[in-house]
C-alpha cells in the first residue's frame, strides 16, 4: 500500500535532506509516487518557509529528479501555501506547479505584523489564544475553521492540509473538548465547504512522526463525517526527513479503511485519480 506521498519537506523550507535523498528513498520503500510540497514564500520571512531566492533552484531540482528517475518513479512538484489572509488567494497561482496543497498555520492581521501561530508549540498556541483571541477558544476554532473553509472556496488547493491541525496543542483536551457541540458544527461546517470544493483532503501522519500526537489529522470521528460525504482523501506523511516518508502510514490506511474507504485519490499520470486501498 505504500505507494505515494505528496506532502514532503525537503531542505528547501523547514525539512532535512536533499531532494534526491527522498527520492532514493521513496524508491526504497517501493514508492511509485513523490511530490515535493515545500512551503511556498510569504510576503514576509519566517523561519519555516522557503525564500523567493530558493524558488528557482527548487523547481529545477525537482523537475532534474523527474527526468533522471523517470524510469523508477513519477515525482511531481508542488508547493504547501498559506493561506493568511482573505485577499492572499494570488499566491496560489503564483507559481506554475504540479499541485497545491491549502492550509492555514497562523493568524496575522495587516496592523500587525506577527505571526500567531497555531502550530508552533504550546507556547505559541498559548500566546494567540490570549492576545489575538483575548483568551477566547471558541473564537479561536471559528476563526481557524473560518480561514480553512473561505481557503477552499477562493483557492481550490489540490489538497487540503492537516484539516484540525488546531487539535496540535490540544493533548487531553486541555483548551477544548471535541465532543462539544460548537466545535463539531465548526468541524461540520468546513466539512461542507470541502466537499462543495471538490478539494481532497489528507490523513496526516505529521505530528505522530514529530512526537506532538498519537493520532493523525483528521481525527476518527471527522474521517467517518468525511466518508459519510463522499469527500475524496489522500494518505500524506508530511515528512521533513527521508526516512520517515511513509510514517504511521499502516496505521492511516487501517484507520481509512475502517472508515468505509475503499480507495484514495493519488496523483497518477498527471491526474488525481483513485486507486484502491484494500
Ligand atoms: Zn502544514
Ligand atoms: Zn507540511
Amino acid at each position: 500500500m505504500r505507494i505515494s506521498n505528496y506532502h514532503t519537506h525537503c531542505k528547501f523550507c523547514d525539512g532535512v535532506g536533499e531532494p534526491r535523498a527522498f527520492v532514493e528513498q521513496a524508491i526504497a520503500k517501493g514508492f511509485k509516487h513523490l511530490g515535493f510540497s515545500s512551503h511556498a514564500p510569504l510576503p514576509f520571512e519566517t523561519v519555516w518557509n522557503m525564500k523567493e531566492s530558493s524558488v528557482e533552484s527548487y523547481l529545477d531540482t525537482v523537475q532534474k529528479l523527474k527526468q533522471e528517475f523517470k524510469e523508477d518513479i513519477e515525482i511531481y512538484c508542488g508547493m504547501e501555501i498559506d493561506f493568511f489572509e482573505s485577499d492572499n488567494g494570488k499566491l496560489f497561482n503564483k507559481y506554475d506547479l504540479d499541485y497545491v496543497i491549502g492550509s492555514v498555520h497562523f493568524f496575522r492581521t495587516a496592523a500587525d505584523e506577527t505571526c500567531y501561530g497555531i502550530d508552533g508549540g504550546d507556547d505559541d498556541f498559548r500566546r494567540t489564544l490570549n492576545d489575538y483571541f483575548k483568551g477566547d477558544m471558541r473564537a479561536f476554532v471559528k476563526a481557524y475553521y473560518g480561514r480553512i473553509q473561505d481557503m477552499v472556496r477562493l483557492c481550490k488547493p489540490a489538497v487540503l492540509g492537516h484539516f484540525d491541525i488546531i487539535k496540535k496543542s490540544n493533548r487531553d483536551e486541555k483548551f477544548f473538548s471535541e465532543k462539544e457541540g460548537w466545535y463539531r458544527e465548526a468541524v461540520q461546517e468546513t466539512l461542507l465547504a470541502v466537499k462543495e470544493s471538490g478539494t481532497i483532503l489528507e490523513i496526516n501522519t505529521g505530528a505522530m512522526i514529530r512526537g506532538f500526537l498519537s493520532v493523525p489529522y483528521p481525527s476518527d470521528w471527522i474521517l467517518h463525517e468525511c466518508k459519510r460525504l463522499d469527500i475524496p482523501i489522500t494518505i500524506n506523511s508530511d515528512t521533513h526527513a527521508p526516512e520517515n516518508l511513509d510514517g504511521y502510514f499502516d496505521l492511516a490506511f487501517s484507520m481509512a479503511r475502517e472508515a468505509g474507504y475503499t480507495e484514495q485519490v493519488i496523483l497518477k499520470n498527471g491526474i488525481w485519480q483513485k486507486v484502491n486501498i484494500l
